[in-house]
């Protein structure tokens, strides 16, 4: 069966993690964050060290890997009740982030909305990322070397999956919005429910 799935797509500090965080908290819909699923590994855990060494120079942890690890969170996730396919729509953020890994998924996700959080002022996201840096004590953001590289990486390799999935799907949202009216927007675009 494939998880019924909403996709937020977004350069960092686009601000897909607060629109997850809210959505998930509505009945029926299960936000799933892939960086957060890797900064909850351990630097204990090859896994865990993996992630770090690529974070902190703003690039993708490898695809095969990536997924792996995604998928063994969900599955634990779906076995514990806390996602309940059957029931639940899926928002999902910070994954695919290239169109290898979105082709390796589609044996697993239904898409049904992709939403392109668009904010082509560059310096807004890198302010946005700073004071996140701060706030979340997080090493990618902290370096603006890192966040310039994060930031082309995400033109070159993450933007083509919005083509991957076609116009039919994709929905574009101003991102430089206040958040209320970012969610305002979001809302009045998510699919009605079956
Ligand atoms: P942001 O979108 O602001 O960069 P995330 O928390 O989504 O923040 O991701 C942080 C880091 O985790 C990324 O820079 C990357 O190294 C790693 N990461 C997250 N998701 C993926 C993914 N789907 N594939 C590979 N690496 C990922």
């Amino acid at each position: 069966m494939k998880f019924n799935t909403v996709l937020l797509i977004g350069a960092p500090g686009a601000g897909k993690g607060t629109q997850g965080k809210i959505l998930g908290t509505v009945p029926n819909f299960y936000h799933c964050a892939c960086g957060e699923v890797f900064r909850n590994l351990t630097v204990e855990s090859e896994l865990g060290r993996t992630f770090i060494e690529y974070s902190s120079r703003g690039e993708l942890v490898p695809d095969e890997y990536t997924i792996r690890l995604w998928r063994t969170y969900i599955e634990n996730r779906t076995r514990s009740g806390q996602f309940r396919p059957e029931m639940d729509t899926l928002v999902l953020d910070g994954l695919p982030r290239n169109i290898y890994q979105a082709k390796m998924l589609a044996d697993t996700l239904n898409v049904i909305a992709v939403f392109n959080l668009t904010c082509p002022d560059r310096s807004k996201l890198v302010a946005r990322l700073q004071r996140r840096a701060l706030r979340d004590n997080r090493l990618d953001d902290a370096n603006v070397e890192v966040i310039i590289a994060r930031l082309s990486l995400y033109d070159k390799e993450t933007k083509p999956v919005l083509a991957y999935y076609g116009p039919d799907l994709v929905r574009t949202i101003d991102a430089i919005q206040p958040p209320i009216l970012v969610l305002q927007s979001l809302l009045a675009m998510l699919p009605r429910p079956a």
